[in-house]
């Protein structure tokens, strides 16, 4: 334990050295726009955040979803453990409009009250670069991080990340890792430090469909003909149990499971890491 508050204290004294040189790369990111939604400096966008982790010291390539925007992976190794952590955060912003409700230009990326002003500046931009930074503060200090870490830092989440699916599908290895840490998090205004959740997890979209008579129908024919809407109640009676358990089955696995197996991954990767 001693060991690690050693190696922790070096880590944070080299990020307190280097903070003006974080700030302005935090600022070069809010004033790359990046708005997934209107397909606007997505490329340029990825380009610079590969470009900040090449100078930080950390491998990472530039990988395009199928018809969607790139995606950026990294991939610093350790020879200290067999564990490898995935650091996932995103690169993409919302929208701008509507402009004049902006104290400040959104891509401006200004200091101003001790606060870095700009669309992404905390959603997900800090994220992004504060990860790369402390990456590269254990590295330039302590040397190979206790596990070894990939990044995935993505240009859809704010629309669904809806090509990325393909992506992970066809080349599962830039992802795979014994546990994950999103990135993507707010932060608590009154301490003013990031928000950490536990057992997040993600979102399952399902649409049920039922079909019925084509026309108004008497109901005296109730009995025989299919009924659309108590179809629909018995159907959703399936997704969860009373206790509000997932039901469904994906493949082999319920998605129960592939939740518990995602909430499992937060002590896993603490263990890994102590
Ligand atoms: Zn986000």
């Amino acid at each position: 334990m001693e060991t690690i508050n050693r190696d922790l204290q070096a880590v944070f004294d080299w990020i307190d050295g280097h903070r003006e040189a974080a700030i302005r790369d935090l600022q070069r990111l809010v004033q790359q726009p990046s708005v997934s939604a209107q397909g606007i400096g997505l490329e340029e966008c990825a380009d610079l955040v590969a470009t900040l982790m090449e100078t930080a010291g950390l491998p990472c390539q530039v990988e395009q979803t199928p018809g969607g925007p790139p995606c950026i992976f990294g991939h610093l190794r350790s020879g200290r453990s067999t564990k490898t952590l995935l650091l996932y955060s995103h690169y993409d912003v919302q929208p701008v409009e509507p402009l004049d409700l902006w104290s400040h230009p959104p891509y401006g990326g200004v200091v101003a009250g001790g606060r870095l002003w700009g669309r992404g500046a905390s959603d997900n931009k800090s994220g992004v670069l504060a990860f790369i930074v402390a990456a590269a503060a254990w590295r330039e200090t302590v040397g190979e991080p206790p596990v070894s870490l990939k990044f995935i830092i993505e240009g859809e989440e704010e629309i669904g990340s809806i090509h990325l699916g393909p992506l992970i599908a066809a080349r599962p290895e830039l992802v795979r890792a014994d546990a994950m840490h999103c990135l993507d998090g707010g932060v608590d205004p009154s301490a003013m430090v990031p928000d950490i959740d536990l057992g997040l997890k993600s979102v399952l979209f399902v649409e049920l469909v039922a079909r019925g008579a084509k026309s108004d129908i008497h109901s005296l024919n109730a009995p025989l003909v299919p009924q659309p809407a108590w179809d629909l109640v018995r159907a959703l009676n399936t997704l969860v149990d009373s206790d509000r358990r997932i039901l469904m089955k994906i493949g082999t696995k319920t998605c129960g499971n592939l939740v518990r197996r995602r909430m499992r991954s937060l002590p896993r990767m603490l263990r890994a890491l102590i």
